[in-house]
């Protein structure tokens, strides 16, 4: 049975014009009319450094001067490409070396050497010790598959769940890949990332949708494996945003959609709930960034009993904070009891249950009246 049987929506969803609007870069390039992100970035030659052992040897302060550099030309030809009618894929299908993306291999390497991938920052060396992520160095992947169950416009997502995240959410839905055996998948190296990445392509996937857990604690690998990706494919970035800024700096030429998990409406449940701190400051931060570095479908996984603390603040910070006629809200009514709070109801007493009807209604009324488009997504 072909997917448009499973998921006719997927196709429908097409159809409409402003969908189509918002999410046209990434419309573009699944089409195969434009190159993903990353095709540009390891088609743009580094004039610095005149190889790949020049760039391992170089001060990191150096690197990321000629990063913010080598970013500005980025910028550039990415808007020529994304303002101009004809398609240009073919233009950009070189490899130089080193390119802007190996700059970008070079310093996520460093990143991981004290480890400030994400903003926990516990500065180990990921080489020899475990995060609060539960990784070292290696990343882990526990399935891949195409997957009919995301937004209508990202499927068939070509999903690769990664073992470990930098959160502890008491309710995770996916809590033995995140939580309780991160390291049982199995191990990647970025090539063997990249041939995923092709098959999931050669198979009718929209996409490349990189989730866990999180994806964070694995970026190294992640961005290193575009330097072997052959299919030309949006890069999808499914996050809980709690990377640092330095991380994001390095994604957000490479991302072509963000999917973002926007949990919590202050740091108080973010710490309760997830044992995070300065969710609020970090993620805000990250979301005004990523939503001027690619399209954007952002969920909201409605918690019960969390509507005026939580649900309504993250609406009318979207409201007013992003640019609300070019992203989308996935208001999201799925919630049900897992992982702690299934075995332990009584510790978190007002998730122990599954969002009211009229909780759903309230967070979806409060959307509309602030212009917030969720229906073609929720
Ligand atoms: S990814 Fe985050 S949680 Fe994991 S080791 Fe690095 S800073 Fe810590």
């Amino acid at each position: 049975m072909g997917w448009e049987i499973i998921r006719p929506d997927a196709v429908i969803v097409w159809k409409n014009e402003e969908v189509r609007r918002r999410l046209s870069w990434y419309y573009n390039v699944m089409k195969g009319w434009k190159p993903a992100k990353f095709i540009i970035a390891r088609s743009l030659q580094l004039d610095a450094y005149s190889s790949i052992q020049e760039l391992s040897e170089a001060d990191e302060q150096d690197l990321w001067r000629h990063h913010e550099k080598t970013q500005e030309e980025f910028n550039k030809i990415w808007r020529e490409i994304k303002e101009n009618d004809k398609p240009r894929y073919s233009t950009y299908i070189g490899t130089a070396e080193p390119s802007f993306l190996d700059l970008k291999i070079e310093l996520v390497k460093r990143l991981t050497t004290p480890c400030r991938l994400c903003e926990r920052r516990c500065l180990i060396d990921r080489t020899k010790q475990i995060g609060a992520c539960r990784l070292k160095y290696e990343t882990y992947v526990h399935s891949a598959f195409l997957h009919m169950g995301e937004e209508a416009p990202l499927v068939p997502s070509g999903t690769i769940f990664y073992g470990g995240c930098n959160f502890t959410c008491v309710f995770c839905q996916n809590y033995d890949i995140s939580q309780i055996a991160p390291r049982l998948g199995k191990i990647v190296s970025p090539i063997e990332l990249a041939y995923i990445q092709d098959i999931l392509a050669r198979k009718g996937a929209r996409n490349i949708n990189h989730v866990g857990g999180d994806p964070t604690p694995s970026a190294h690998t992640i961005i290193e494996s575009l330097k072997y990706v052959r299919s030309n494919i949006p890069q999808l970035w499914n996050s809980n945003m709690y990377m640092t800024i330095e991380t994001l700096m390095l994604l957000v030429d490479l991302i072509d959609i963000w999917l973002p998990d926007f949990k919590y409406g202050n740091n108080k449940c973010a710490f309760r709930l997830s044992a995070v701190k300065n969710y609020w400051e970090v993620v805000t931060r990250n979301l005004k960034i990523a939503a001027t570095h690619g399209d954007m479908i952002i969920r909201h996984l409605v918690l019960p009993g969390h509507i005026e603390c939580c649900s309504l603040p993250i609406m009318e910070w979207i409201s007013k904070n992003l640019p609300k006629d070019k992203i989308l809200v996935n208001i999201m009514d799925q919630y049900t009891p897992m992982h702690l709070v299934k075995k332990t109801p009584h510790r978190w007493p007002e998730i122990s249950r599954r969002p009211k009807a009229v909780e759903i209604e309230e967070v979806r009324k409060t959307a509309t009246r602030l212009g917030i488009l969720w229906e073609p997504v929720s």
